[in-house]
């Protein structure tokens, strides 16, 4: 459960299905697409924005990750490296800053998985099927266009 849920997160994978991706591309510094993510799962179909306005409550999720980053780095800092306030919020402001992109994208990640959970049985079978030689579907394809 929460394996699937981490799986899921880091991956960047469907929360349903785990095959295809919600982010479309995988590199969270990518800054003209880190936050662009599919709209449904090309594999099982599930809708990733359940609803206008739904990855608002991602927000508390990034609030709650960055106030853990804060709280892991001040008792390092109190009782490890012990500098300087100044430099402890220059560090503190610096990597806050640097893992936003990453941040937003596991928080939207997280969110979903709490509302969609995994299930092998919505893999799609016939995914499969289609890559080698499915001359039936291509020969309609063409027909329509
Ligand atoms: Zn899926």
């Amino acid at each position: 459960m929460l394996k699937d849920v981490l799986y899921s997160t880091l991956a960047n994978k469907c929360p349903q299905c785990h095959q295809s991706n919600v982010f479309i591309t995988n590199n969270p510094y990518n800054l003209k697409r880190f936050d662009k993510m599919n709209v449904t799962c090309d594999c099982c179909g599930v809708k990733f924005e359940k609803e206008p306005g739904f990855y608002q409550g991602a927000m508390y999720v990034s609030y709650a990750l960055m106030v853990g980053w804060f709280v892991i780095t001040w008792v390092f800092d109190t009782y490890i490296t012990q500098a300087e306030i100044k430099y402890y919020l220059a560090f503190l402001i610096t990597t806050t800053i640097l893992f936003m992109p990453p941040t937003f994208r596991i928080s939207r990640l997280l969110w979903i998985n709490f509302f969609i959970h995994y299930d092998k049985s919505k893999i799609k079978k016939e995914q499969k099927a289609t890559v080698p030689n499915s001359p039936a579907h291509h020969h309609s394809d063409m027909a329509n266009t």
